[in-house]
């Protein structure tokens, strides 16, 4: 589905830059679960902020269905971000004026076609707090309605990046439990972002960076239920 290649991008300037990705090469197929693992500052973040458009890299390329996302801009740019991309974060994002429903109904209006929204939120678990403002709804339920919100859209990509950072240890194994219940259902490749190395177990595929540089790619050969992952 993906096609990362001589992946790099820096920050600072001059004297002081620091190389955050370097030379970072690799693909990521259809339906892939992947975690991509790596200590603070290694460069995750960074990697998955342009896979999914939203900072320019320095060279190198990524291309997603045969587009290539570091030669898009503008409105083509715009585009490429709500047609193919959902977007998952530590802490949810969600707006807090608006209900577990409208939060989902907003990004829904994004595409031409998107998933039913009732049936979306019975699916997450959220039906009965559908009505609900973020705050007067559990973390967890929280990160399941912004995983709904980043769904609605039918994304061929799901970018998580530390979905359960917010978490506890439960929580964290239903949330990812509703990803693997989605990469099964809807067939989207789903990038999930972790220092935790025993989510790893559950990648279809599992990458590591480490100072910048992708120190592993590995296909697993029997990934774990999200419900046996054990920390
Ligand atoms: P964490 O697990 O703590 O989230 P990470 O692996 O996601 O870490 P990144 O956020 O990608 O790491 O950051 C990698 C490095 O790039 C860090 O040293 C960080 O300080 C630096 N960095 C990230 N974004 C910027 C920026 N906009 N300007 C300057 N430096 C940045
Ligand atoms: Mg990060």
């Amino acid at each position: 589905l993906a096609r990362v290649e001589h992946l790099t991008k820096s920050f600072g300037r001059d004297g002081a830059r620091t190389t955050v990705l370097d030379d970072v090469t690799l693909e990521l197929g259809r339906g892939e679960i992947c975690v991509l693992l790596g200590p603070s500052g290694s460069g995750k973040s960074t990697f998955l902020n342009l896979v999914g458009g939203l900072e320019p890299a320095d060279s190198g390329t990524v291309a997603v269905d045969g587009e290539e996302v570091t030669a898009l801009t503008g409105r083509r740019l715009v585009d490429y971000r709500r047609r193919e991309l959902g977007f998952v974060f530590q802490f949810y994002n969600l707006i807090p004026d608006l209900t577990v429903r409208e939060n989902i109904e907003v990004c829904a209006c994004l595409v031409p076609e998107p998933l039913d929204v009732d049936g979306l939120l019975r699916d997450l678990g959220l039906w009965e707090h559908r009505d609900k403002l973020p705050r007067q709804v559990s973390g967890g339920q929280q990160q399941r309605c912004a995983i709904g919100r980043a769904l609605v859209k039918k994304p061929d990509l799901l970018l998580c990046d530390e979905p359960t950072g917010a978490l506890d240890h439960e929580t964290s194994k239903e949330v990812l439990g509703v990803l693997e219940r989605v990469n099964r259902i809807h067939g989207c490749t789903i990038v999930i972002v972790t220092h935790n190395d025993a989510i790893g177990a559950m990648a279809h595929r599992t990458l590591r960076l480490r100072d910048g540089r992708l120190v592993q790619n590995e296909v697993a050969e029997h990934p774990v239920a999200a419900s046996e992952l054990e920390w």
